[in-house]
């Protein structure tokens, strides 16, 4: 059989730079675990406009939708803020997502021990957390039609349109459901049944979908505003929670920063299954090209790191292998190693991005 394969987009400013570190880890898998990936690289955003005069090539997107798995650094910079919107490296990125149709976006809120002072909660609150949002990313207010700024009664209106089918309601809610069976088995569904036709809809087919296909998961519902207001009360009390578009864009961003720094969060967006049963998959840090910090090693590589293993868990079944990873750097920020962003009031000397991948790699090491 041939080897899963792996296309590399590793984008503008920090983006190569944390993403080195990953290609040192691909190779540690392939040396040590006998796990051989088939890595190919490209240009995305910035990088790519340079050499093509657009943000994605069309030979990249071909092979974005063939690989087993997309990896993403980061795209932008101020180099192309003045660029022309079609032509910004942002739609390098929007490009994938739609064309690759990747409508479930996960972002874990996990919170590592040896971090839990860095939250504005308090530590009982968020130590050992670990919940999941899944986001519907492709449809919603933000793609609804009709939309725009008219002109009515002599003044103008600005309108969105919240629009969901129900078939884009089912597939997100399955990927929930197919989720939750690998963690807690618990999915909490956030809308606004209780004022938007649009979520007496999602609340009906969600239940729907569990009912019929996944009984033996537990599923609960909940206005999303009480959402926000649990997510920073209790956050434990969850396990994946699933939502719509907009809902899911403020909630993940919230249930993120319950854990701390923007160096340390990956995200997963998962399309339909391909023909090999993997889903199509992008993996990508959250954190965006961090001009400021560019070209001086001080980015923490573990936000792209923790993609990765995302990605071993998603598209590659290794879970076991994700959790090696995620125990690699659990211990390494144990042990007190800290990039820039993660030291605290107490002070300290930072590592490198290079001396974070290679102390991540000790750890993987260690734990054979
Ligand atoms: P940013 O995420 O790049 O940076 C915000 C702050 O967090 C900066 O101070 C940065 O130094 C810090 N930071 C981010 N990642 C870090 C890491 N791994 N280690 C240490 N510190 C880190 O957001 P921004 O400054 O608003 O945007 C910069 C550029 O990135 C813009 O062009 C923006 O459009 C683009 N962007 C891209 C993505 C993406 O590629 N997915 C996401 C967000 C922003």
């Amino acid at each position: 059989m041939a080897n899963p394969s792996i296309l590399i987009l590793a984008g503008d400013g920090i983006g190569p730079e944390v993403m080195a570190e990953v290609k040192k880890i691909i190779s540690w898998y392939g040396d040590k675990r006998g796990l051989v990936f088939d890595v190919s690289e490209d240009l995305v955003g910035g990088a790519a406009y340079d050499v093509h005069g657009k943000p994605l090539a069309d030979e990249t997107m071909a092979r974005a939708q063939e690989v087993d798995a997309v990896l993403l650094g980061a795209v932008g910079g101020p180099k192309y803020d003045n660029l022309d919107f079609s032509v910004k490296p942002e739609r390098g990125l929007l490009r994938l997502r739609k064309e690759m149709d990747l409508f479930s976006n996960l972002r874990p809120a996990q919170c590592f021990d040896a971090l839990a002072d860095f939250s504005s909660l308090k530590k009982d609150v968020v130590a050992g957390l670990d919940i999941m949002i899944v986001r519907e990313l492709t449809s919603g207010v933000y793609f609804g039609m009709p939309r725009g700024i008219f002109e009515e009664n002599g003044e103008r209106v600005g309108i969105n349109t919240q629009r969901y089918t129900e078939s884009e309601i089912e597939r997100v809610a399955r990927s929930a459901f197919e989720l939750a069976k690998r963690r807690g088995n618990k999915v909490c569904s956030m809308e606004k049944a209780n004022v938007m036709e649009s979520g007496i809809l999602w609340r009906e087919v969600v239940q729907r979908v569990h009912d019929e296909e996944y009984p033996e998961v537990e599923l609960s519902h909940m206005y999303a505003d009480n959402g926000a207001m649990q997510l920073v009360r209790w956050p434990k009390q969850f396990d994946v929670i699933v939502t719509d578009n907009l809902f899911g864009d403020i909630l993940s961003d919230c249930a993120a920063m319950l854990t701390g720094s923007l160096g340390m969060l990956p995200s997963a967006s998962l399309g339909a299954p391909m023909e090999n049963g993997r889903p199509k998959a992008m993996y990508e840090p959250v954190h965006g090209s961090a001009p400021d910090i560019a070209g001086q090693g001080k980015a923490n590589p573990i936000a792209c790191i923790l993609s990765f293993a995302m990605a071993l868990r998603y598209s590659f079944d290794q879970g076991d292998e994700a959790t090696r990873l995620e125990k690699a750097i659990e211990k390494v920020l144990a042990d007190g190693v800290r990039t820039a962003d993660l030291m605290g009031p107490e002070g300290g000397t930072p590592v490198s991005t290079v001396e974070m991948g290679a102390k991540i790699i000790e750890a993987l090491d260690a734990s054979l």
